[in-house]
């Protein structure tokens, strides 16, 4: 079927209209009529060809909410007009070690909800500023927020997940002080995912213009990073740091305000190198440096659960279809609080 969507034929070109194509429902597969898509730094990293190897037509979004519209012979999870969610992965070998861990994410052969390797034309997928998906139903999750609420879940498709995980493997929680640097998108759910599971939790941004902002959020002190004197308060404190940004920037001056034992997970993914660390950073006080990326599937479903158990979404600024190319910029600035999401409807145009 045929359907509407946005997305850029080049990376130096903006996002437009286009019409895509959607296969009809396999035996597992489910069809999902996208009623808002979340817009993720990485879709601009990625329709620019920011990131190697980006494929056109590119249509990005990953934070993908809507309701079933169609479901396969075999599928027995999802009905018509359940309230569901996509993130960042639509398929995986679903046999090698990882996928038997249910950390798809981590599979060889995970394939991304936009510029992955697929059979459907045009031989790579297509994401969520469309009105329609289709998807098997091992990567489809289950919503449980309130109806209302729709558009500010659609955030934690991506943005929650990819703070969730690294806070639950890094076993954060109560007596714990963490800190989330860069309050964007993923900033913003790394300030409200850690405060609910019970840590003390300091933001660390370089806008002094969110410095209220970020403890309505949740932090218990925002530090405005490029000030040394508020950054040397802090100094080999911090048990566990979430750093979220996503331009090259000195990892040392973050690496300094872990205690001993402490981690840095780095999930921001700069199209640039970060300047080395300095090793001394690490091995004065044994400490970590790591990465993340997203979440498996069971963690997805995990973290959606939690968030509408603790009353959590994100906070949202919603947008037309034809306002993605300005949002871009805004984001650029830091000029968001914190996530647009696009209302699908505007599709139709
Ligand atoms: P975003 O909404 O644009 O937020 C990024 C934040 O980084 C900004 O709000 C800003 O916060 C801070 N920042 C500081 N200096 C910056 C600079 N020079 N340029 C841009 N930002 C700067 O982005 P996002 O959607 O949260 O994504 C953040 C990064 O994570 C991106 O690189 C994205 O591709 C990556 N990502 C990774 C994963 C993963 O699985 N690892 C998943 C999703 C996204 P302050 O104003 O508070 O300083
Ligand atoms: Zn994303």
């Amino acid at each position: 079927m045929t359907i509407k969507a946005y997305g850029s034929q080049a990376g130096d070109r903006p996002l437009e209209p286009l019409d895509i194509t959607r296969r009809t429902p396999g035996a597992h597969d489910v069809q999902i009529d996208i009623a808002f898509c979340g817009v993720c730094h990485s879709d601009i990293h990625q329709v620019r060809s920011e990131w190697a190897g980006t494929l056109y037509p590119c249509v990005p979004g990953h934070e993908i909410v809507g309701r079933v519209s169609a479901v396969g012979g075999q599928v027995t999870a999802f009905r018509l007009g359940d309230l569901v969610g996509v993130g960042c992965i639509v398929d995986s070998c679903k046999h090698c070690d990882d996928c038997d861990d249910g950390l798809e994410n981590y599979c060889d052969h995970m394939v991304g909800t936009y510029n992955g390797p697929t059979a459907d034309a045009p031989g790579h997928t297509l994401g969520g500023y469309s009105q329609r998906i289709v998807v098997h139903e091992r990567y489809v999750l289950r919503i449980s927020h309130p109806e209302a609420q729709l558009a500010a879940v659609a955030p934690l498709l991506c943005a929650g997940i990819t703070t969730y995980s690294p806070l639950r493997h890094w076993k954060v929680g109560r007596g714990h002080k963490v800190g989330v640097v860069g309050i964007g998108g993923l900033g913003h759910m790394g300030i409200k995912v850690a405060h609910a599971m019970g840590a003390h939790v300091v933001a660390f941004t370089t806008s002094e213009s969110k410095r209220d902002a970020a403890r309505a959020l949740g932090a218990d002190e925002v530090v405005v990073s490029r000030n040394p004197d508020e950054m040397a308060a802090h100094r080999k404190s911090f048990d566990f740091i979430l750093n979220t940004v996503a331009a090259p920037h000195d990892l040392d001056v973050f690496l300094g305000l872990l205690k001993r034992d402490g981690a840095m997970t780095l999930v921001g993914a700069p199209a640039s190198p970060h300047p080395s660390p300095n090793v001394f950073s690490l091995i004065m006080k044994r400490r970590t440096l790591a990465g993340s990326l997203i979440g498996g599937i069971p963690e997805t479903q995990e973290m959606l659960d939690f968030c509408a158990e603790h009353g959590i979404v994100a906070d949202i600024e919603m947008i037309r279809a034809d306002e993605i190319n300005a949002a871009y910029e805004r984001m650029l600035q830091g000029d968001v609080k914190y996530r647009f999401v696009i209302d699908s409807a505007t599709l139709a145009g």
